[in-house]
């Protein structure tokens, strides 16, 4: 049984295959720059790697391109699309509409593209990617996986930004929240990694990456997540800036004079480890400059620790407790020194780390905290797509047991 995973950005498109029981692809790849004069495409199966190069001028082409790769003569994997059983496809925004991924329909359709305002550049790519493969996978199931769903659980108190109340009611201005499928995945494997059940857990996922975000777990609910009306929110992260007083904003559109679109770059792309370091986005050439003595290396990476470090004192506070602190993503799953140093002094929760299994290498989910600490510490990989299939999976397979 295999599932096709796709994630459509703003001019690329990413997919994965998977045969349904295994958690690693059968095939990957990336397509970019998608209607530029030159279009990359890049294919991996296994480690063999395959790249070429063409103008590709729309989603659909690039689908096909894709599906020519994987039923490819020589280096393909399927014999012929027939043996594709279901779609998976990332949306971003779910609106305040699904709580859990959906069967795409004519319907589904709609109100995705009625979320395109609130997320013009991922929504729309996302259903030109739909439009896409139902085209050219007619009769094969679709599904859509949205990253806000597991955030929808949030309570009105939480969601609410102290605005006019009119510009909720009329825009739909609120907290929403990103890296759900992320969130939601690790949260039930430290469940079932402490064989314990959810509803009794209290959890803080941190999902540490270049986009960063920490939610707030309470009997397997949502409760609070950093992120809010779009992913700037909250944490550091690679280029985004995270929390900031929307009065400085004003203050340097006015100072600069800086549009819109300038602001909007500034904020999203040019802020974060890579604003304040000076140097990159990337945490690992962070912590190398920091090391040779770089000040502003340092300060970024301070910066960073301190604010995750702050959101888990807050959200520990709003679940009354910590039971189980989760580390993912990249930085996450890859960096013991983050993980060190913030939790550093978190004694007070009664959750300490084991130094030695923090720094011990290895790439499966595993448990850091001390043998003898009552709250847990768990490092655990998250795989975006590999969960996308797995949920699609599901959707799929209960419509067949109906
Ligand atoms: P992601 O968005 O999940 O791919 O994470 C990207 C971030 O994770 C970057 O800041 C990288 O520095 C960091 N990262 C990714 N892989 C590793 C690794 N193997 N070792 C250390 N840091 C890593």
């Amino acid at each position: 049984m295999n599932i096709l995973v796709i994630n459509c950005g703003s001019s690329s498109i990413k997919y994965q295959l998977f045969e349904i029981k295994k958690k690693v692809p059968l095939a990957k790849g990336l397509i970019e720059e998608i209607g530029k004069v030159n279009s990359f495409q890049t294919h991996w199966i296994g480690k063999r790697i395959i790249k070429k190069k063409g103008k590709i001028v729309h989603y659909q082409q690039g689908l096909e391109r894709i599906l020519d790769f994987l039923t490819d003569k020589d280096n393909g994997l399927i014999k012929d699309t027939s043996e594709i059983s279901a779609v998976g496809h990332r949306v971003v925004h779910g609106g305040e509409k699904y709580f859990e991924p959906i069967l795409i329909n004519d319907k589904v359709m709609e109100t995705i593209r009625s979320y395109i305002f609130l997320a013009p550049l991922h929504n729309y790519p996302n259903l030109m990617g739909i439009e896409a493969a139902r085209s050219l996978l007619a009769g094969v199931p679709q599904v859509a996986v949205f990253d806000t769903a597991f955030h929808q659980t949030l309570s009105p108190k939480v969601f609410l930004y102290a605005l006019p109340y009119e510009y909720y009611e009329k825009y739909r201005i609120r907290r929403y929240g990103f890296h759900g499928t992320s969130h939601r995945y690790v949260a039930y494997e430290a469940a079932k990694i402490l064989k314990k059940p959810l509803k009794d857990l209290r959890i803080i996922t941190c999902h540490l990456g270049n986009g960063c975000s920490i939610a707030a777990i309470d009997k397997g609910k949502s409760i609070d997540t950093s992120m809010g009306f779009t992913p700037l929110e909250g944490l550091v992260m690679g280029t985004r800036c995270g929390d900031i007083d929307a009065a400085a904003v004003l203050f340097l559109m006015r100072k600069e004079k800086l549009e819109i679109n300038q602001m909007d770059n500034i904020l999203n792309k040019q802020s974060g480890l890579l604003g304040i370091s000076g140097l990159s986005n990337d945490l690992r050439e962070i912590q190398r400059e920091a090391q040779k003595g770089n000040q502003r290396a340092k300060l970024a990476l301070e910066i960073f620790i301190y604010r995750v470090k702050k959101y888990i004192g807050a959200y520990s506070a709003i679940l009354g407790g910590l039971d189980v602190l989760v580390f993912t993503a990249g930085i996450g799953e890859n960096q013991p020194h983050v993980r060190s140093r913030i939790c550093q002094g978190l004694g007070f929760l009664e959750i300490y780390l084991d130094e030695r299994e923090n720094k011990t290498p290895s790439k499966s989910a595993r448990l850091i905290s001390a043998e003898t600490s009552p709250g847990k510490i768990l490092v655990i990989p998250t795989n975006e797509e590999a969960i996308i299939a797995h949920e699609t999976w599901q959707v799929v397979r209960r419509l067949v047991a109906r």
